[in-house]
């Protein structure tokens, strides 16, 4: 039996005459290249821009970064309630919750908040759930995307650099 199944698959890839030169397959691929040349060289129709001189618009639904908020007041809007940390898919999150000190100027008047607050992006996903389950709209994906960096701790966000201003944190410049 085993005989049999081994020939019926050696058959099933057995190729024509003419897809054993393969020059239909050649000849598509210099087709499309040939589009593109001339559609550059020609029509200036290039898909691509001069990284990083020239940027282009996200749309508003894009997932960058995240960005961790404050409220009306400036005092942070995290509460360490684990909700994101929990619902994490990708298991990114790290949070380590403490007692809010007496001078809790900068924090949310309830019990905890976020001693530390790490994601890790080389293990998000980017599916914006952490968002989603926030209940005090403390973190969203409304920064930059723009994610090179040439040693991990630079893709490591923490509270700090999520704290910085709308637009995420720039990577490879660590607070
Ligand atoms: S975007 Fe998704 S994967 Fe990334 S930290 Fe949030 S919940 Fe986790
Ligand atoms: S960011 Fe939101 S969901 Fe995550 S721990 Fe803070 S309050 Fe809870």
């Amino acid at each position: 039996m085993a005989t049999v199944n081994v020939v019926n698959v050696a058959k099933r890839h057995q190729f024509s005459w003419y897809e054993q030169f393969y020059f239909w397959s050649i000849g598509k691929g210099l087709w499309i290249t040939l589009k593109h040349f001339v559609k550059v060289a020609f029509f200036n129709k290039q898909k691509t821009i001069e990284y990083p001189e020239k940027k282009r618009q996200y749309s508003s639904r894009f997932r960058g970064m995240h960005s961790m908020k404050r409220d009306e007041q400036g005092r942070e809007r995290c509460t360490a309630c684990f909700c994101c940390m929990w619902i994490c898919p990708a298991n990114a999150i790290l949070i380590q919750a403490a007692e809010v000190p007496a001078d809790r100027q900068h924090l949310h008047p309830e019990d905890k908040y976020a001693q530390k607050f790490e994601i890790d992006l080389l293990r998000c996903i980017f599916c914006g759930l952490c968002e989603e389950a926030c209940p005090k709209g403390a973190i969203y994906l409304d920064g930059t995307g723009e994610m090179a960096a040439d040693n991990r701790e630079d893709l490591v966000l923490t509270k700090e650099r999520m704290m910085e201003k709308l637009g995420g944190p720039i990577l490879g410049q660590r607070i």
